[in-house]
C-alpha cells in the first residue's frame, strides 16, 4: 500500500534496493514502514520510504553507496529501544535495520574475546558467553531486546557501569560501512592498540551518524565466582542518596548500586511485583561480585554504611531466584513508570558521584515548582540518574512546564560538574541542548568530523550533533526536528 504522506523513492532507486537485498529484505508496505517510525523515546518522526534488512556487510555497503549517490537519508537501526530518538526516521528516509545480521561468529576463550554481528541481542550474547564461564559486563536494562550494535552506537551503560564501565570499554575492534560504502576496520583483537587516531573510539557512541557498524570484537572477562544482591530500604530519597555518596567515598566498589524513589517503587510493585517495600521512601539495589572472601568483606562494609546513612533495614536476596526477582523488578522500571501516564520523558543527566545527594534535592525541587510527577531512579553509583517526567500530554501548558523542567535538569547537572547524558546519547531529544555542554568550539569540531566522514550528510541527519536533513527524499522540517517542542505524543511503551 502506498502512503501518500511519504515521498516515494524513485522507481530506479527502488529497483536498485531490490537488486542489493535478498528476497524479503526490503519492506515497502505502509503497515511495515510505520512500525519503524518510533523508538522508545517520545520523539516523533516521519514514515520511512522503505526499510532495508541486510544480512551481510556487502549489502549494507551497497545500500550506503546507493544512498550516497542518490542523496537519500539513511537511518541505522537496531532494536529501537533508544531513549533519545536516535533511530527515529525522517519522512521519506531509508531505514537500515541490522536485526538480521545477528550471528555470534566466535567466542575465544584464550584471548578472552568474541566477534559478533551488530544485530545480536545483548542478553542472548551474555547468556552465550556465560555458558563458557566468561562474562560480558555491559548490561543496559533493555538487554532482553536491545542489540550490541545499538549498544556500541550509543556507548550504552547499565547497572554494572559503576565497577565495569560502559560498552566502549569492551569494544576492542569494529568494522563499519562509511557513507560512500567503503568498509572501515578500526582497532582489532589486542587489548592495547594505539596505532593512528582512535577511530574505534570515534565510531563508538556516534549514534549512527558516522557509519553503520557491521561487526564488533568484544573483550570478555572471567565470570566472577561469587555474586550477592542486597536491597537496602530507606525512609527517604535523600538518605538513600547519602548512602550512595558514603559507599563511594569509603572506596567500596559494588558491581551495581541502583537507586529507586518511592514513586518508582510503587509503579514497579504494581506492574511486576518483585516484592519491593511500597512504604519505603527509597531503596538501593546493590550487587557485589568477585572472590567469595572479597564479597563477604565488602558486604559487611556496605551494609554498615547503608545503616549509618539511615537505612531502615538491609535485606539479602537469599536464593538465586530471589536475586533474579529483585533484578527483574529493576529491569521493569521503564515499562512500569510508562504505564502511569501517556507520555514519559526519560532523561539521564549524570553528575559526579559525590553530588548525587544535591542532584536528588534539585530534582525534587524542580518537580515541586513545576507541579510535575518525576520518577527518580538510576545507576546512582556512577552518578547516572534517570529522572522520568510523566505527563498526561493533553495540554500545552503541561508540555511547556515539562520542557522548562528538562532545561533546568540539564542546567543543574552541568552546574554540579555533570553531563547531559551518561548513556542514552543525544539523538533528537537532546540535540538542542548540546552546546550547553560542549560549547561552540565543541559543536564546530563535531560538525567538521561529520562533514569529513559523511560529506553529503546522509547518515542519520539531524541526530546527535543536530544539523539539517539532506537529500531528495527528505523534507527538512517535516521530520522529527530536534526542538524540545516536538516532544510529546504517546510513548511506545504504552502501546
Ligand atoms: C526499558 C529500557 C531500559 C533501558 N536501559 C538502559 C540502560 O540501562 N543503559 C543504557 O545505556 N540504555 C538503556 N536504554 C536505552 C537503549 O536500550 C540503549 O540506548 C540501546 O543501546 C539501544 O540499542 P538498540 O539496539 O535498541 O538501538 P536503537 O534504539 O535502534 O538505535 C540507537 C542508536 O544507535 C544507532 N544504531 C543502531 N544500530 C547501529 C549500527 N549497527 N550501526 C550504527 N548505528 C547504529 C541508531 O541510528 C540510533 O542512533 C533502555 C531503554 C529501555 C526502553
Amino acid at each position: 500500500m502506498n502512503n501518500p504522506l511519504s515521498p516515494a523513492l524513485s522507481t530506479a532507486v527502488m529497483a536498485g534496493l531490490r537488486r542489493i537485498l535478498p528476497s524479503g529484505g526490503l519492506l515497502t508496505d505502509l503497515e511495515d514502514r510505520v512500525c519503524y517510525g518510533y523508538d522508545a523515546s517520545p520523539a516523533r518522526g516521519g514514515v520511512p520510504a522503505a526499510v532495508a534488512l541486510p544480512e551481510r556487510e556487502e549489502e549494507a555497503a551497497a545500500l550506503l553507496e546507493l544512498a550516497s549517490r542518490e542523496g537519500i537519508p539513511v537511518i541505522p537501526r537496531g532494536a529501537g529501544t533508544g531513549l533519545s530518538g536516535g533511530s527515529v526516521p525522517l519522512e521519506g528516509s531509508l531505514v537500515v535495520a541490522l536485526n538480521r545480521m545477528n550471528m555470534i561468529r566466535e567466542i575465544e576463550t584464550q584471548d578472552l574475546l568474541a566477534v559478533v554481528q551488530p544485530g545480536v541481542i545483548t542478553g542472548e550474547f551474555q547468556a552465550a558467553v556465560e555458558k563458557r564461564s566468561l562474562f560480558y559486563p555491559p548490561d543496559p536494562s533493555s538487554l532482553t531486546a536491545c542489540t550490541l550494535g545499538g549498544n556500541a552506537a550509543e556507548n550504552a551503560g547499565g547497572p554494572r557501569g559503576l565497577k565495569y564501565g560502559v560498552t566502549g570499554d569492551y569494544v576492542l575492534g569494529l568494522r563499519a560501512v562509511l557513507a560512500g560504502g567503503t568498509v572501515l576496520r578500526a582497532g582489532g583483537r589486542t587489548v592495547k592498540n594505539v596505532t593512528g587516531y582512535d577511530l574505534r573510539g570515534l565510531l563508538v557512541g556516534s549514534e549512527g551518524t558516522l557509519g553503520i557498524i557491521t561487526e564488533l570484537t568484544l573483550r570478555l572477562l572471567p565470570k566472577p565466582v561469587a555474586r550477592r544482591t542486597f536491597l537496602a530500604v530507606f525512609p527517604s530519597l535523600e538518605t538513600s542518596a547519602e548512602a550512595v555518596a558514603r559507599i563511594i567515598e569509603a572506596g567500596a566498589v559494588p558491581a551495581a548500586l541502583e537507586l529507586m524513589d518511592d514513586y518508582t517503587i510503587r509503579c514497579v510493585e504494581e506492574h511486576a511485583r518483585p516484592g519491593y517495600p511500597v512504604e519505603a521512601g527509597a531503596v538501593l539495589l546493590i550487587e557485589l561480585d568477585g572472590r567469595p572472601s572479597e564479597v563477604a568483606e565488602e558486604a559487611g562494609q556496605v551494609q554498615g554504611l547503608c545503616r549509618a546513612a539511615g537505612a531502615l533495614r538491609v535485606e539479602e536476596g537469599g536464593s538465586p531466584e530471589d536475586c533474579a526477582r529483585l533484578w527483574a523488578g529493576r529491569r521493569a522500571v521503564g515499562a512500569a513508570v510508562a504505564r502511569r501516564k501517556r507520555v514519559k520523558i526519560s532523561e539521564d543527566a549524570t553528575v559526579p558521584r559525590s553530588r548525587v545527594p544535591e542532584m536528588v534535592r534539585r530534582l525534587r525541587e524542580i518537580a515541586r515548582r513545576h507541579g510535575l510527577e518525576i520518577a527518580v531512579f538510576g545507576h546512582a553509583g556512577d552518578g547516572n540518574l534517570h529522572p522520568n517526567i510523566l505527563l498526561d500530554g493533553d495540554s500545552r501548558g503541561e508540555l511547556d512546564r515539562a520542557e522548562e523542567a528538562v532545561g533546568e535538569i540539564f542546567t543543574a547537572a552541568l552546574e554540579l560538574g555533570g553531563t547531559l547524558s551518561g548513556e542514552h546519547g543525544i539523538g533528537l531529544m537532546k540535540a538542542p541542548y548540546l552546546s550547553m555542554e560542549v560549547g561552540e568550539a565543541g559543536l564546530e569540531a563535531m560538525a567538521r568530523i561529520k562533514k569529513a566522514l559523511d560529506p553529503a550528510g546522509i547518515l542519520n541527519p539531524g541526530k546527535a550533533i543536530g544539523g539539517q536533513a539532506v537529500g531528495p527524499g527528505s523534507k527538512p522540517g517535516s521530520g522529527p526536528g530536534p526542538g524540545p517542542g516536538r516532544r510529546g505524543g504517546k510513548d511506545p511503551a504504552d502501546r
